[in-house]
């Protein structure tokens, strides 16, 4: 079977949601492919006095709405294709999300795991020289993504302060630490976001939280606090599943104590309070929520008809492919889709960037409530635009985002 690339899925998706949304095609022409593309080669001192030569990319898919926004991955098997379509999803997610801002991406091809700490810290410097040109608070604030965190993000700022003569400029990068100008909250965003996702659709549906049984794929920053926040709010966990392997417990696992069981351990499996069994097992797991917070593609065709769940609410980037959506939707599966639901990291990271212009810091408790809030009006108009029209979450989500996209190329007077 031919496998389509993610930028050919994103344009698949963008066709199918400019018919719905009524989109004019200049606007289809402008969103299928990115604005601005800088691809870099640069060299890096290695600890073995050696030089290496990296290549990595920035993506700025769309400046309509404001300033891009969109993290930089690290990966091995980064192509400059795969960061092009990350950044379309950018522009959607941002858009939908009503953030005054457009989408990037980019990324560095490396494997994080084989660097020194020193090779990482020199990798990072070298890659904001490099990309300089395409830098600055008020024209692309680059966040934390796959391989990336707080370590990397802090030194990207510093390279940057220094290059501009320590001119303070905390809004320059998002995912900082919190003395240089990182946004309380940041942690928790995404699964906070998930979190509330679950819940609002329980709502809709007149499903109750108390006892509500949720299985969550994949245990890192997104599903480990996704799962954390729901069994707050009285849900239970019935199994959870990570690289490494799955673990159940139909009367419900701790989800704090199974944090520290897998940061003790590298892995959910063999948690002393559940079942071990094989990672795939997670999408056979009787529940009503599924959560799949792990990695891009994991519902495909293959396992789509297991699934018990009748919600789901994609913590992941891209989870479900396209043809196991169509089986999920055939079995009446709501969709959460990612665009919404995984946004609270970007939603975040736009409160950075105001907390950053200003240099003035709001608590975690600020920062939750203004993206709580920003999240039920959104979430309330895809629902209601998805019942009324009857399509998918993702596609209303879609649509939505085209069209405020294509209202500001209208207003820029450039169609
Ligand atoms: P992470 O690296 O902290 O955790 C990933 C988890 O997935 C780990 O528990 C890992 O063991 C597990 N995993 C990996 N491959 C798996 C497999 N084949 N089967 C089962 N489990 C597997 O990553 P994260 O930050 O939690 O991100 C998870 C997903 O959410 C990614 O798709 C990411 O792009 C997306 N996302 C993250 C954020 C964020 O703020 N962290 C924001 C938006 C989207």
């Amino acid at each position: 079977m031919l496998t389509r690339s993610a930028l050919e899925i994103a344009q698949e998706q963008l066709l199918e949601a400019a018919q719905l949304a009524g989109a004019s095609p200049e606007i289809v022409q402008l969103l299928a492919e990115p604005q601005r593309v800088l691809e870099v080669q640069f060299p890096v001192k290695m600890d073995n006095g050696t030089t290496k030569f990296f290549k990595g990319f920035r993506v700025h898919h769309n400046y309509v709405l404001g300033p891009i926004q969109g993290g930089t991955r690290f990966h091995p098997e980064e192509t400059l294709e795969d960061i092009k379509a990350l950044s379309l999803w950018m522009s959607i997610k941002n858009a939908v999300n009503q953030l005054p801002a457009g989408g990037g991406k980019g990324g560095i091809k490396c494997n994080p795991s084989e660097l020194s700490k020193g090779e990482k810290e020199r990798l990072c410097r070298a890659y904001v020289r490099a990309i300089a040109p395409m830098l600055g608070a008020m024209k692309d604030f680059p966040g934390a993504d796959i391989g990336t965190d707080i370590e990397t993000q802090s030194w990207m700022l510093d390279e940057w302060e220094q290059m501009h003569g320590m001119r303070h400029e905390p809004a320059a990068f998002s995912g900082k630490g919190l003395l240089l100008g990182g946004s309380a909250g940041r942690p928790s965003a995404t699964g906070l976001g998930v979190s509330l996702a679950v819940i609002e659709t329980c709502a809709k549906l007149g499903k109750n939280l108390a006892g509500l049984e949720v299985a969550v794929q994949g245990f890192g920053k997104v599903g480990s606090w996704a799962a954390s926040l729901l069994s707050r709010k009285g849900a239970k966990i019935v199994g959870v599943s990570d690289i490494g392997g799955f673990i159940h417990n139909a009367n419900g696992l701790d989800p704090d104590a199974l944090l520290k069981y897998t940061q003790e351990h590298n892995s959910v499996d063999g948690f002393p309070g559940g079942k071990s069994g094989a990672k795939e097992q997670i999408f056979s797991c009787p529940c009503d929520v599924l959560i799949p917070a792990a990695v891009q593609s994991a519902i495909s065709e293959d396992n789509a008809s297991d699934i018990k769940a009748k919600i789901i609410v994609e913590g992941a980037n891209g989870p479900i492919t396209p043809n196991a959506e169509k089986l999920l939707n055939e079995n009446g599966v709501v969709v959460v889709p990612d665009i919404l639901a995984n946004g609270g990291g970007t939603v975040i990271a736009y409160l950075e960037r105001v907390q950053g212009t200003y240099n003035y810091y709001w608590t975690e408790k600020e920062v939750h409530i203004q993206y709580e809030k920003m999240f039920k009006d959104i979430y309330n108009q895809l629902y209601s635009l998805s019942s009324q029209k009857k399509i998918s979450m993702r596609m209303a989500a879609w649509s939505i985002a085209i069209s405020r996209i294509e209202e500001g190329v209208r207003l820029r007077g450039w169609i």
